[in-house]
C-alpha cells in the first residue's frame, strides 16, 4: 500500500485559496505533498471548485512525481430513477474519465446512491419510509457496466466506495454491498475504514469479505462509535478505535493499492497520522 494526500489540511486550504496564479498553486501542491512525505495525491472536486486548481492543466511535474487518483465522491449520483438523474450520473462518469485520463490517473472512485438527506443524520428507522432500491441498483449496474471498459482502456480502474449505512445509502450493509459488486466484474472497491467502523462493521471482516472482489484503495482515518457523525469520523490515525496495524499488514505487498488519508482537520493531524502509519508499514 502506498499513502496519498487527500484532504490537505485546514491551513493549507486557506493558503491555496489565497494564491491566484495557477502555476504557483501547483507548486504549492507539489511542495506540500513532498513535505508531508506522500507518494500519491487523491484529488476530489473541491480541489477545483474550492481551492481553484484547474484539472485541465495538471502539470507534468505533478503527474510525474506522484501517483494520482481521483475521488468524484457524491457528485452526480442520486437515486437514478428519472432520466434526468441517470443523465447527471452519466455526465459525472464522462467528466471524471476525461480529467483522469489527461493526468495519468490510476483510479476514479465514487459514492453509491444516497436515499436519505445526509444532513438529517442520524436517521432512525421510524423516520424512514421504505424505499425500493432495486430500480436504483439496476440503473447503477447498467451505468457502471457501460463505463468500466472505457476507464480500463485508459488503464484506469473504476471503484465504488464502501458507503453502506442502512437507510442512508442504497446498500443496507456488507452483504448487500458484496452482492452488488459481485455482479459487476471489474468494479473496484474503495474501503472507507472510518465510516465502516463507525457504522458498526468490523474492519477485518470488511476486508476479508471484499478482498477477493478487488480492493483498489482505502480512505484512512480513525473513528469512535457512538459519537455524533462529525465527531466520530475522519479523526487522526491512532486516536480512535481502528486497528490500522492489521489493515496495513494485509496490503503491505500490494503496491497498486492506495491509502488516501481522509483526516479532516489541521495539517499537524495529517503529519502525525502519516508518521503513525509509516511505523506500521
Ligand atoms: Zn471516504
Amino acid at each position: 500500500m502506498y499513502f496519498a494526500m487527500e484532504y490537505p489540511g485546514l491551513e493549507n486550504i486557506d493558503r491555496l485559496k489565497e494564491i491566484h496564479d495557477q502555476s504557483e498553486k501547483w507548486h504549492f501542491i507539489y511542495n506540500l505533498t513532498s513535505e508531508f512525505g506522500f507518494t500519491g495525491i487523491q484529488f476530489f472536486p473541491a480541489y477545483e471548485k474550492e481551492f481553484g486548481l484547474s484539472f485541465q492543466n495538471i502539470p507534468k511535474f505533478i503527474s510525474k512525481s506522484f501517483r494520482l487518483t481521483y475521488h468524484a465522491g457524491d457528485t452526480g449520483i442520486s437515486q437514478l430513477i428519472t432520466p434526468d438523474e441517470i443523465e447527471k450520473a452519466d455526465v459525472m462518469f464522462s467528466t471524471s474519465l476525461r480529467t483522469a485520463s489527461l493526468a495519468g490517473t490510476e483510479d476514479v472512485s465514487f459514492h453509491p446512491p444516497l436515499i436519505a438527506d445526509i444532513a438529517l443524520l442520524p436517521v432512525s428507522p421510524e423516520q424512514v419510509s421504505p424505499v425500493n432500491t432495486s430500480q436504483t441498483k439496476e440503473n447503477l449496474r447498467k451505468l457502471i457496466n457501460k463505463w468500466i471498459p472505457q476507464f480500463n482502456t485508459h488503464n484506469i480502474t473504476l471503484s465504488m466506495e464502501t458507503h453502506m449505512t442502512p437507510h442512508v445509502f442504497i446498500f443496507s450493509g456488507i452483504t448487500d454491498f458484496h452482492e452488488f459488486v459481485s455482479s459487476i466484474p471489474g468494479l473496484g472497491i474503495l474501503v472507507d475504514v472510518s465510516h465502516n467502523h463507525f457504522d458498526g462493521n468490523e474492519i477485518d471482516n470488511v476486508i476479508q469479505t471484499l478482498k477477493p472482489l478487488g480492493i483498489t484503495g482505502f480512505h484512512l482515518s480513525d473513528a469512535i462509535r457512538g459519537k455524533k457523525l462529525a465527531d466520530g469520523t475522519h479523526l487522526p490515525v491512532g486516536e480512535g478505535q481502528i486497528d490500522f496495524g492489521s489493515i496495513v499488514a494485509s496490503f503491505r505487498n500490494k503496491d497498486t493499492v492506495y491509502g488516501a488519508l481522509e483526516v479532516r482537520g489541521a495539517a499537524r493531524w495529517i503529519t502525525d497520522s502519516l508518521a503513525f502509519l509509516k511505523t506500521l508499514a
